[in-house]
């Protein structure tokens, strides 16, 4: 071990201080998965809730992989990210086929929607292999305990603390030790104002030494957010309104939503068609931030009593059976507000 100090402290600062989560109570992978999968972009708060929802629905893997997509879509509403749960229902039909849970890291690595940090925490976690994690919480107590200001983000951090984490696994301890610096990080090495005062660490904390708290971890610039510019229209007519299942190859692969378009700069989006039913605009340039997108959007009610030939992908569906339909969080808000809750 490359600095035994290091690993023995945080194992016994996890011992006192580590989070009680549903999921720590078990060995199953199964349920492990789906508490990485769904906190991989959620706050815990957030995620615990979610994640009890979805074990007492699809409580194994089997009933995962039976299930209808839209049904696991539905679930995940609100979450955001939704390939994610796409991934999700994909691998259960995985595992199911295979007969069991993959044991190995190379097996888990090979389920969709898991990557190199996941394949490391189920596999840690629920088979005690000694694989390191690496997520932001990591990256952040590593690069301030050893002064490393590699920006993070980059190749040559990825390969420098992945190589790092390894070195300081105690063997035969990776679950306590991944999960003791992933809380370590999100509890006492927070990103802003760390809890130094009342750090174990500190005494030899490279960043509280030489007062860098505040500095390391180095961030990559992040790209501006792109702006997109949609607009809504609900269109109603004899209690059915026009939606579609988002196709491949852009956001929300897989949700409903009602007729969207789409204009470069939020002017003349609307066709002809449509401005003839008279379309009320109840909301204008309503703002919805994504990771990496920031979507600006016009909001309309249409009726029509003559069901009118629709754009393709969409269809009538009724008004009553909407509930069934997974749908963006976007177009939730956009039916808050039909509804007049908003
Ligand atoms: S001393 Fe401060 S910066 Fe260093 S590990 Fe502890 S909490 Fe983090």
């Amino acid at each position: 071990m490359k600095d035994p100090f290091f690993s023995e402290t945080i194992l016994d600062w996890y011992a006192r201080n580590g989070r009680d989560l549903p999921w720590r109570r078990t060995r199953d992978p199964y349920a492990i998965w789906i508490s990485e999968i769904i906190l991989q972009q959620t706050r815990i708060a957030q995620g615990t809730a979610y994640w009890e929802r979805f074990m007492a629905r699809f409580p194994d893997v089997e009933t995962l992989a039976e299930a209808d997509e839209d049904e696991v879509l539905r679930l995940w509403e609100g979450l955001g990210y939704y390939s994610r749960a796409r991934n999700l229902h994909a691998a259960a039909k995985q595992i199911a086929a295979a007969g069991s849970f993959p044991d190995t890291l190379d097996g888990i690595r090979s389920l969709r929607g898991i990557g190199d940090y996941t394949a490391a925490a189920i596999g840690s976690i629920a088979f005690g292999l000694d694989a390191a994690v690496l997520d932001g919480n990591v990256y952040r107590v590593l690069s301030r305990y050893f002064g490393i200001a590699t920006p993070v983000g980059s190749t040559a951090a990825k390969k420098e603390f992945s190589d790092l984490a390894r070195e300081l696994l105690p063997p035969g301890k990776a679950a306590d030790f991944n999960q003791g610096i992933m809380d370590f990080g999100a509890i006492q090495c927070t990103p802003v104002s760390p809890a130094c005062g009342t750090c174990p660490l500190s005494g030899s904390c490279r960043a509280f030494k030489t007062d860098r708290t505040g500095i390391l971890p180095v961030k990559r610039e992040a790209k501006a957010a792109s702006v997109r510019h949609f607009s809504y229209v609900y269109l109603r007519s004899g209690g059915m309104t026009a939606f579609r299942k988002r196709p491949a190859g852009d956001i929300w692969q897989g949700l409903w939503e009602p007729l969207l378009f789409e204009s470069p700069d939020g002017t003349g989006a609307l066709p002809e068609w449509i401005l003839t039913l008279s379309p009320v605009l109840l909301r204008e340039g309503f703002r919805h931030q994504l990771t990496h997108r920031t979507l600006l959007t016009d909001f309309y009610r249409a009726e029509t009593e003559e069901k009118p030939e629709l754009p393709e992908g969409y269809r009538w569906i009724k008004e009553q059976d909407l509930d069934r339909f997974g749908k963006p969080r976007l177009v939730e808000i956009l039916l808050e507000i039909l509804e007049g809750k908003d």
